[in-house]
């Protein structure tokens, strides 16, 4: 029997024109690093955005599902652009603006982009890739920046402000098939080559929809909300999306990501909710230790792309901000779990809660599978790899222009579900603890250390700022673990004091016997520990 009830495409537009209309006086807020921030209202980034896609249509020719990729910061200009893109029939294509210039090159031949709206203050690191670049037939630059850059090159450039100027506020957007593509975004390549996941009406809808529940962000119109996490890292988390449809203020810091602007910015404009990976944390707190700020407004944080010391919580706790942890991917659009605790719990019975990675939304389902392919019992200690699906999980990825669909072996089942290559354990209630990436796990003797276990109370220890654990080969073991260490600023504790305290949390046979001490863990372009160069240069012979 069909149902009675209308079918009506679940399409970006709508939720853009839901924003313009019903929460036109919420604000998008960009941080300038002048006295004044600036500020633009809702029913303004909808009439810009119809006027973007009339610019788009009428005088760049696109007029399908062509390729419009961004090399934005989070700004106005780039929400206009998330809505505009998609609403038209065009796809979104955020370019990651941290990746090697070869891997961007990579990118946007693979995705055959058109038009690349870029702001002015990145013109330095498009201008140089433009030669390899030839299916960019279209430039828009936006904000201050030297133009002059791109005198050589074939591409049209356009002024942003010119050309949407005098355009018309409506935009009759069209009636999509809400399965086809909207944006698309790639994976930033830690563990392996980029890989390009495209994302329909249908699925950003839903996502967003799941962003705004209680038991996610949970957010609306009284909410500011401080998105540090880049547009072009996941589309923001689903903000940028989400915020149209329940009218959260968003504060955007443009290219003020250091932790000093932040912590200025969060003093002055008082956002209740911000979202950012660890590193980002870390770094915030850090300056605020040493330069007092008033966080207070900040009720609740989003930390996620990584895992969440429980110390760094714990510090926050005591700025009176509650982080709670969130997992997600690229493939995942990117909402996979939330740490909410259970209701009804005091600040003890919710710790363990909290330092999870958190339980699994309606339409994310998740399995754990073992290394002989057994799906494995929600029992707390079976560990495995997590698979999951759901009509925001990634089930291909996009095999170039004309090309077929991708479906490798080690990123789908043949049963169609994702592998995430992370390993952890899920409660009798749904809570998922990671232990590791596949790739990051540490197999010494034929049992498996967890880098982040290790990592997590190396960094609990009050004279360590940061660390970071691989595997290194040894003859004896296959695998052991290497220790690579911060030490904050005029603290001297030497690596025995270090192995005895872990020695408190962590079994004799786990502890590293190899130590390095580095200035700075290094980072991917997303803001992760980048393992993968820690192993290079330990095996080049680069750490003592
Ligand atoms: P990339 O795979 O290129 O790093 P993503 O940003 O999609 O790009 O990364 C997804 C991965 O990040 C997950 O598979 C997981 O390993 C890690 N991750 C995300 N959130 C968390 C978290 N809260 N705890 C631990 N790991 C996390």
């Amino acid at each position: 029997m069909q149902s009675t009830m209308q079918d009506v495409p679940l399409l970006v537009s709508r939720i853009l024109e839901h924003g313009r209309t019903i929460h036109g006086k919420s604000r998008v807020t960009t941080w300038t690093g002048e006295a004044e921030p600036h500020r633009r209202s809702f029913a303004e980034i909808g009439d810009r955005a119809a006027r973007l896609a009339h610019a788009l249509h009428d005088e760049l020719g696109i007029d399908g599902d062509q390729r419009v990729a961004t090399l934005m910061w989070n700004n106005a200009e780039h929400v206009e652009a998330y809505f505009a893109i998609p609403s038209m029939g065009a796809v979104l294509h955020t370019l990651n603006l941290r990746l090697p210039a070869e891997q961007l090159v990579w990118i946007v031949n693979h995705a055959t982009d058109r038009v690349v709206i870029v702001n002015g203050s990145l013109l330095p690191l498009l201008a140089p890739l433009l030669p390899h670049l030839p299916t960019i037939e279209h430039i828009v630059v936006s904000g201050p920046g030297d133009r002059a850059l791109l005198s050589d090159t074939e591409a049209q450039v356009h002024e942003y402000e010119e050309l949407i100027a005098g355009r018309p506020a409506r935009y009759d957007w069209p009636e999509l098939d809400e399965r086809s593509a909207a944006a698309m975004c790639y994976t930033s390549g830690t563990t392996g080559d980029p890989k390009g996941v495209v994302y329909s009406h249908r699925s950003i809808y839903l996502h967003s929809m799941q962003v705004n529940m209680g038991e996610s962000m949970g957010l609306d119109d009284e909410d500011i909300a401080l998105v540090v996490v880049p547009q072009f890292h996941v589309n923001a988390w689903g903000l940028a999306h989400g915020t149209f449809m329940t009218g959260i203020n968003l504060l955007m810091p443009d290219r003020f990501l250091q932790p000093g602007p932040i912590a200025e910015m969060i003093e002055k404009e008082r956002p209740t909710y911000a979202a950012a990976v660890p590193t980002i944390w870390q770094g915030l707190l850090a300056e605020v230790t040493a330069n007092p700020r008033d966080l207070s407004s900040l009720e609740i944080v989003t930390i996620g792309g990584a895992a969440c010391p429980p110390s760094l919580m714990e510090a926050y706790d005591k700025l009176g901000v509650r982080l709670c942890q969130a997992w997600g991917m690229t493939e995942t659009s990117p909402l996979g779990t939330m740490a909410h605790p259970p209701a009804g719990l005091g600040a003890e019975e919710e710790w363990p809660y909290r330092i999870t990675q958190g339980r699994f939304p309606a339409g994310v389902e998740a399995r754990l599978v073992g290394p002989d392919g057994d799906i494995l019992p929600w029992d707390g200690t079976s560990a495995g790899e997590l698979e999951v699906r759901g009509p925001w999980v990634a089930g291909a990825y996009y095999g170039g222009d004309g090309g077929e669909e991708l479906r490798p072996e080690d990123k789908f089942s043949p049963d169609g579900w994702l592998r995430t290559g992370d390993v952890g354990v899920i409660s009798a209630d749904g809570y998922l603890t990671l232990t590791d990436r596949a790739k990051d796990v540490i197999k010494s003797g034929g049992e498996w250390i967890s880098s982040v276990e290790l990592e997590n109370a190396l960094m609990a220890h009050p004279d360590v700022a940061e660390a970071a654990v691989v595997a290194v080969p040894d003859e004896k073991w296959g695998e052991r673990p290497l220790a690579a260490v911060v030490l904050k600023e005029g603290t001297g504790v030497d690596y025995p004091a270090l192995r005895t305290f872990l020695a408190g949390t962590i079994a004799k046979w786990q502890l590293p016997e190899r130590w390095t001490s580095i200035s700075a863990v290094p980072k991917t372009s997303v803001g992760k520990f980048d393992k993968k160069l820690i192993r290079k240069q330990y095996a080049d012979g680069e750490l003592d």
